[in-house]
């Protein structure tokens, strides 16, 4: 395995792997890697020649406000763990590398992007498409390993990739949990003891709203005040957002008939924390 840091490093790489045929998976992720992050590299090395994982705290997905400098990083460990897993190259440039000559240049989904996590982040996901699709061009990977843990992230760089004729298959991959229910984070690390069972509460009110379901709820308003009263209960709590939309369009659904996605992003003190599930009425 290597690590590169360099952008013509890793293109003149690919384009040997290219030329001899190989396949390239790629796993987009910010570092700090977890079992969460584990479960795409593995999908990615089962299902390739040739694997590159990218390590890039991105700094045009983070508003002015946000945890860019106190970003968890390490990556020796990173580089550990992606070495267990067999893959072939950690990219992790520095950001002049990927952002060069003042680059002015950015990639916009319109109509996913301004709802759930845009709606408090409204730059986030002009910055996750602008990267993505930038990693996509220098790996010239045949896939790429998205969790379903960011539901619109996914949904949104599928759209990217419908709309602009990128050659690359898009992979979702399931949510990895702790063994409490907990969806794993970098961001985890963050919460004090206190908070990090705060924190049950996130899985805790999605549970019941899916039991709610499963038992023949068909309101969307129902089941956003079901989340929200458990949410509620927990004083270190504070909600964002609790919605349910539909799975593809992410626009806000009154009845349920078809899939669609529950997603809630909630403080716990000040940590940010999102999760979601999916539903299908058939
Ligand atoms: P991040 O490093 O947080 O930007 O995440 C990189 C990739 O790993 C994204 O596609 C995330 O959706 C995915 N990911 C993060 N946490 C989890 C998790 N708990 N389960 C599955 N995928 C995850």
């Amino acid at each position: 395995m290597v690590l590169i840091k360099n952008i013509s490093e890793i293109k003149d790489l690919v384009s040997e792997w290219k030329k001899e045929g190989k396949t390239i998976g790629l796993v987009p992720t910010m570092g700090y890697l977890h079992e969460g992050h584990e479960s795409l590299i593995k999908k990615a090395r089962k299902e390739n020649d040739k694997v590159i994982v990218s390590v890039f705290v991105n700094p045009t997905q983070f508003g002015p406000n946000e945890d860019l400098e106190s970003y968890p990083r390490n990556i020796e460990k990173d580089r550990e763990l992606c070495e267990s897993c067999g893959v072939d190259v950690v990219f992790n440039p520095e950001p002049v590398e990927m952002y060069k000559n003042n680059a002015s240049t950015y990639i916009n989904v319109q109509g996913l992007t301004e709802g759930l996590c845009g709606a408090s982040r409204p730059i986030h996901f002009r910055g996750v498409c602008t990267v993505v699709s930038k990693l996509f061009n220098i790996t010239m990977a045949d896939r790429a390993y998205f969790g379903e843990k960011d539901a619109q992230q996914l949904a949104v760089v599928k759209k990217m990739v419908e709309d602009l004729n990128f050659n690359i298959d898009v992979v979702g991959c399931p949510i990895i949990r702790e063994k409490d229910g907990l969806a794993k984070s970098s961001r985890n690390t963050y919460l004090s003891k206190e908070e990090r069972v705060a924190a049950l509460i996130l899985n805790k009110s999605l549970n019941l709203a899916l039991k709610k379901l499963k038992n023949g709820e068909a309101s969307g308003e129902n089941v956003i005040n079901v989340i929200k009263g458990v949410i509620k209960e927990e004083p270190l709590a504070k909600i964002d957002y609790v919605e349910v939309v539909d799975s593809k369009t992410l626009k806000p659904v009154k009845k349920i008939e078809n899939s669609i996605l529950v997603a809630i992003a909630v403080y716990i003190g000040k940590t940010r924390l999102i999760d979601n599930f999916t539903f299908n009425r058939e």
